[in-house]
């Protein structure tokens, strides 16, 4: 006759698999413990007791901080305009969240212009309103009436990117 499945192992098991997972996805231990229902208490006790265990929420937490690291998908490098839409100062690009790039006016916080997206070389050809690249810069977007073009291609990047107007 098979013994019973032991209760006990079988949530601990489920619960070092939530806690894995979370570790992976960037969790600490004590927020893993957390997505586990078991007290961060509990899971040091379990990975003092265990090595395997214990190395492999390491590794978990090893790639989760890779994956931060790892640069966002490339876009196209394309040609943007320096000039603030609203007051022609120098724009300069920042980054949000330490990865996020945005564009904005270099007298802000006096010039509150901001974008996600560059801005185009070229005003828009019917309403001579600024332009600016689409997320994945394949067109070009009008501020103003919202005409949206395919990008031209005008070459090639040092680094083999194909540059865009
Ligand atoms: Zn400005
Ligand atoms: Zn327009």
């Amino acid at each position: 006759m098979k013994p019973a499945p032991p209760n006990q192992d079988q949530d601990r098991q489920r619960a070092v698999t939530a806690a894995l997972q979370a570790r992976q996805q960037g969790s600490t231990l004590r927020q893993a413990a957390a997505a586990a229902n078991i007290h961060v208490a509990t899971l040091c006790r379990w990975q003092q007791q265990d090595a395997e265990l214990r190395r492999a929420l390491a590794e978990a937490g090893r790639q989760a901080a890779l994956a931060r690291r790892q640069p966002r998908p490339s876009r196209p490098q394309v040609r943007w305009r320096r000039d603030c839409p609203l007051c022609r100062a120098r724009v300069v690009v920042r980054t949000a969240r330490g990865r996020v790039p945005f564009w904005r006016c270099g007298r802000w916080p006096l010039c509150p212009w901001a974008s996600w997206r560059p801005r185009a070389p070229r005003n828009c050809p019917r309403c001579n309103g600024p332009r600016f690249w689409s997320a994945s810069r394949k067109s070009v977007v009008c501020d103003g009436c919202g005409l949206r073009t395919k990008r031209p291609l005008t070459g090639v990047s040092d680094r083999g990117e194909l540059l865009g107007e």
